[in-house]
């Protein structure tokens, strides 16, 4: 039988991306999904409508991360769908670039609130309807451990907020049998890094000579995901082509 037979989970940020490969993958290994995402209604319906045309489970919900109020609804409405949440994957996130002498503090709390404080409400959410065997899994970034390149200040901060945050919640939880983990991509083929001008920026960077892709990071997801991965919590897990190499 799947590896994910029987378990429901909810991804953050799920309409594109590696949220959507997320969404893919979960839902072929077994699990049913529910995604939520921003503003990508078409998108969304046709991730959903693809898995289901697969023989998977999956079903969108519009719904903020930077609010708290939408995220808690989101959480319900897949609860009740389900009856309960196995698996979290805090995907959802955003980056924008700018020289500390004059980013704007509008974009400082609004990467804080997506990329951080969201993990934290839906985390918490999720918590009411989630039993041993529970995994909650975070899509941080290497930008945690090294900037490589000028502009990224806020990013790099909320990317190592929730490596921090991932270390604490896998205390907390420990005793609750809950796994709580990073993964920590490299630069990844999504829209977020759709320019010419950033992939000849990072691509020197990697040991590898590409970017990676949204399904090699699902993958490492995937396996946090699963009983197997029981042992592993706290950790941060680097999927990077070698770029921290
Ligand atoms: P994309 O920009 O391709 O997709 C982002 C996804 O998140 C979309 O589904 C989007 O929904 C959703 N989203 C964005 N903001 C919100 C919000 N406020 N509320 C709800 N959903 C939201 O990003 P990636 O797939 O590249 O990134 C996914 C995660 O991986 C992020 O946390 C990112 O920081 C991280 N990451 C990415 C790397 C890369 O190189 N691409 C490297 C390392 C980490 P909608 O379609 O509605 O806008």
């Amino acid at each position: 039988s799947k590896a994910l037979a029987g378990k429901c989970a909810l991804v953050t940020g799920g309409s594109r991306g590696i949220g959507a490969a997320v969404v893919r993958r979960l839902a072929d290994d077994g699990a049913a999904v529910a995604f939520t995402y921003q503003s990508s209604d078409g998108p969304a319906a046709e991730l959903a409508a693809s898995v289901e045309a697969n023989g998977g489970k999956a079903f969108a919900i519009k719904a903020d991360s930077a609010d708290p109020t939408q995220i808690e609804r989101a959480v319900a409405q897949a609860a009740q769908a389900f009856g309960r949440l196995d698996i979290l994957v805090n995907n959802a996130g955003i980056l924008s670039h700018g020289l500390v002498d004059s980013y704007p503090l509008s974009d400082f709390d609004r990467v804080l609130a997506v990329n951080v404080r969201a993990v934290f409400v839906a985390t918490q959410a999720v918590l009411v309807h989630m039993g041993k065997g529970g995994r909650i899994i975070t899509v941080g970034s290497v930008a945690a451990e090294r900037a490589g390149f000028a502009g990224s200040s806020a990013y790099c901060m909320s990317k190592a907020a929730v490596a921090g945050l991932t270390r604490g919640m896998a205390r907390d939880l420990g005793p609750r049998g809950i796994t709580v983990n990073a993964v920590q991509p490299g630069p990844t083929e999504t829209d977020m890094t759709n320019s010419e001008v950033v992939r000849e920026l990072v691509r020197p960077l990697l040991a590898v000579d590409r970017l990676g892709t949204s399904d090699e990071v699902a993958g490492l997801v995937a396996y946090l995901a699963r009983p197997e991965a029981a042992f592993v919590t706290g950790a941060a897990l680097t999927i990077d082509g070698g770029y921290l190499a």
